[in-house]
């Protein structure tokens, strides 16, 4: 049998085999292997269509694609099958990837573990647990909300992932799952047909094993788009990762406002380890570097996020999108209705959207309220503005900062629940990355003493993509974490 078609039967197997761990949404199997049949005769006849031709990959539920229903994770969703496709999966059709299935995810991208109406996301590192499967209402969560993604590629189910980073939400279940999590600078990958959370702050984020990958589905997917006016007017110049870089020159920032209360023991030894490996191997130059305003980033986060879901969300109201609630109306008895339109909308949005979600639009329409609009929402825009100017001074010292990017190793379901909070003050590590537009990516770096995987954060300057992944790559080859791409150590999930 093909390799190509051998590849995409694995694929499928391993899908089915790790069902519980609920990663998938919706399966794609016939189209993948339709497409792996198609990408094998490309093959025998030397044209295939891309690099990637042939490679199996997954992409998140709030992504659209034409005929393949995308719920975002909520029961608002559940029946949404769009007519046309995202950029992103357009592209990825045409380059030949055989797509396994769509990703679950937290409802509507808001969240961190990857919890919605099709259930909670495992993190596959649970199946080295053994004492974890006496207890079946407990598991380690994958992160969010790009968990179901992450997961699909960290257990080896697919190549890649796409997901979306509004605040961190690739690059933190990259972190926790042992996978690599980039999120580009924005506006280097079309947005179109995203179902947004954040329009600001939005951006397509790419999931990989291995560093080539991502940078052959980069080269891909990088480039402007005329149906999304918020893509970079410049032609993207294709990144090629250089054999042998050497990082005499390049220096190395290690801010000092990322030492918060609350970081765990295995992050700070990650954080540490990784800036070692730049230090003693690299002969990088390491400095102290300061952006004051970060420490804003959690607040202007949540409130342009808030104003920005009041304002998508309008468009849910079970009348035009989403859900419709089964009211039974009685037709004879019109005139005594009980129900007028604003509690018809109001039903069809409490039967279908979850607390957080409607937390979000609350608060967003408070922040928005007219007395409230230039004490909040104007004022968060400053401060973005502020943070905005912090990295953009940070760039004249160093070339890249170097952070953690999460607070803990992965949390048992339990644990997370616990913290019942509306916004995760635990993206403070990612989301300054959004509100300045730059590029960032996780990178494995440490096992934990619970024997589970913790990454670290790189940032770059606004549009220096190519330098970041060329770092990235440089760590991931002088870091022995190598059996997180070993397909046989993956297999044994
Ligand atoms: N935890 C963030 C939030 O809930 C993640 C957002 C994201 O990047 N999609 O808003």
């Amino acid at each position: 049998m093909s390799e190509i078609l051998n590849n995409c039967i694995r694929s499928i197997n391993k899908a089915k085999k790790l069902k519980n761990l609920n990663i998938l949404i919706k399966d794609t199997f016939d189209l993948a292997l339709n497409q792996a049949e198609k990408s094998h005769e490309r093959f025998l006849k030397n044209t295939p269509a891309s690099k990637l031709d042939g490679k199996t990959f997954s992409i998140k539920d709030n992504i659209s694609t034409k005929s393949i229903t995308t719920t975002c994770g909520s029961k608002m969703l559940d029946n949404y099958v769009p007519p046309y496709n995202a950029t992103v999966s357009e592209k990825l059709l045409n380059s030949g990837s055989v797509l396994i299935g769509k990703t679950n995810m937290d409802e509507f991208g808001m969240g961190s573990a990857s919890s919605s109406y099709y259930g909670t996301v495992k993190n596959p590192y649970n199946v080295l647990k053994d004492s974890l499967d006496q207890n079946l209402d407990d598991f380690y969560i994958s992160g969010g909300s790009s968990g179901g993604s992450a997961a699909s590629v960290a257990s080896g189910m697919v190549e890649f992932s796409i997901g979306s980073d509004t605040g961190g939400s690739v690059r933190n279940p990259a972190s926790i799952c042992g996978c690599i999590g980039y999120k580009p600078t924005y506006g280097l990958i079309s947005r179109h047909g995203l179902i947004p959370l954040n329009n600001y702050f939005d951006t397509i984020g790419i999931m990989t094993r291995t560093t080539d990958t991502l940078v052959d589905v980069l080269n891909e997917l990088a480039g402007p788009d005329p149906k999304d006016a918020t893509t970079l007017k410049t032609n993207f110049k294709k990144i090629s990762l250089e054999d042998k870089i050497s990082l005499n020159q390049i220096t190395i920032g290690v801010p000092k406002e990322f030492f918060p209360n609350g970081l765990s023991q295995s992050n700070l030894e990650a954080w540490k380890h990784s800036v070692g490996i730049f230090d003693k191997i690299g002969n990088a130059k390491i400095i102290s570097v300061s952006l004051p305003n970060v420490t804003y980033s959690m607040s202007c986060y949540s409130v342009l996020t808030s104003c920005e879901v009041a304002s998508n969300f309008s468009k849910f109201d079970g009348l035009r999108f989403g859900h419709h609630s089964e009211l039974n109306l009685d037709i004879n008895k019109v005139d005594q209705m009980d129900y007028n339109l604003e509690q018809v909308i109001k039903k069809n949005r409490d039967e279908s959207l979850g607390q957080v979600v409607r937390s979000r639009i609350a608060t967003g329409n408070y922040f928005l309220l007219k007395n409230n609009y230039e004490k909040y929402f104007v004022k968060s825009h400053q401060i973005k503005q502020m943070i905005v100017n912090d990295f953009i001074k940070v760039f004249n010292q160093c070339d890249l900062l170097i952070t953690p990017t999460c607070f803990n190793d992965t949390l048992l379901y339990s644990d997370y629940m616990k913290q019942n909070e509306v916004f995760d003050e635990k993206d403070f590590f990612t989301s300054c990355a959004n509100i300045a537009g730059v590029p960032a990516i996780s990178v494995p770096s440490i096992m934990s003493k619970n024997n589970l995987p913790v990454g670290v954060q790189l940032i770059a300057k606004w549009k220096r993509d190519d330098l970041l992944l060329n770092i990235a790559n440089w760590f991931v080859k002088n870091n022995s974490l190598n059996h997180l791409n070993d397909i046989k150590f993956l297999d044994k999930f």
